[in-house]
């Protein structure tokens, strides 16, 4: 697409949502990604004119250009273990389609067939494995996904300014027909409190997001972090204390964050299916010494690093 032109990521859903909220109203949610992307793309020469489940392991989405005539199919994996992530992958790759695609037309075509390079083939929240010429992509098209899918006036309104729980995450995400992961992440982005979320496997943090505010008060959770003992985390799926509703305190001395430790309220989620722990921290106290900086883009994921 033309970059001049472009919408940014955000805008591009924030005005899709306008559009359903106007037609569907307020109980619009799970967003009908599909119908969405074949209604809107009706309106270009290449609309997408088909999206399709396929059933191989490792593949999780797919923008594909079709070979014979301009037009666009999306694939995304429909395995049991992708279920979660469907919603957020078609829209990831609709994304794609509104904001980077290169708009087909007949004379693409001139030989019979489309010659190869127009395809977006991606794994969807999962910036370790993306390779750094397409990394802005995948960012803008997993912004594109959470916004579509999670507006953030809309998740406020859920939350209510309360502490994240169990029964509220589970509220969110089937209110919005995405993973855990992407719910609890979306929360990071926009909560005002001091706030963290780390993913971990095998005892060690893949992955680690701060609250803004919460980065600015100096916390910072690197991949590679190894999981605290004493943390409700470290006790296992089976551990009394996860499977509280509730987040559970946790003293200092336990999580350790670059200025020091602090006590922490802890919240961990276990999937045995992705073999995956998924924890919030809520810090206890407002850090006096922060000061806000409203101007800084808080979209970009640059929190997220590799597993080492
Ligand atoms: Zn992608």
């Amino acid at each position: 697409m033309n970059d001049r032109n472009r919408k940014s990521p955000k805008r591009a859903a924030t005005d899709l949502n306008t559009i359903l909220r106007t037609v569907l109203g307020e109980e619009r949610f799970p967003v009908d990604v599909e119908a969405l992307a074949m209604e809107v793309s009706r309106n270009y020469p290449d609309p997408i004119t088909v999206v399709k489940g396929v059933d191989i392991d490792g593949f999780e989405g797919m923008l594909r250009a079709r070979r014979k005539k301009p037009g666009w199919q999306i694939l995304y994996n429909n395995e049991e273990r992708y279920r979660g992530r469907q919603r957020f992958t078609l829209a990831h790759e609709f994304g794609h389609y509104l904001l980077h695609r290169k708009p087909l037309t007949p004379a693409d075509y001139r030989d019979g067939e489309l010659p190869d390079g127009f395809d977006f083939e991606c794994v969807p929240m999962q910036s370790n494995q993306w390779k750094d010429a397409e990394k802005e992509r995948e960012e803008e098209a997993d912004t594109f996904a959470s916004y579509l899918l999670m507006p953030i006036d809309d998740y406020r309104k859920q939350v209510a300014g309360n502490e994240m729980s169990r029964a509220l995450l589970g509220h969110v995400t089937s209110r919005y027909g995405v993973s855990l992961t992407a719910a609890a992440r979306k929360w990071i982005e926009f909560t005002d409190r001091r706030a963290a979320m780390l993913v971990a496997r095998d005892g060690f943090v893949l992955w680690g997001r701060a609250s803004s505010a919460a980065f600015k008060s100096g916390i910072f959770i690197p991949s590679g972090t190894p999981i605290p003992d004493g943390s409700v985390v470290a006790q296992g799926p089976v551990g009394q204390q996860s499977q509280s509703d509730q987040s559970v305190g946790v003293p200092a001395g336990v999580w350790h964050f670059s200025r020091g430790t602090e006590p922490v309220r802890e919240l961990s989620v276990f999937s045995e299916r992705l073999g995956l722990s998924i924890t919030l921290l809520h810090f206890e106290n407002e850090d006096p010494g922060r000061e806000y900086d409203d101007d800084e883009p808080w979209d970009t994921y640059d929190q997220f690093v590799g597993p080492r």
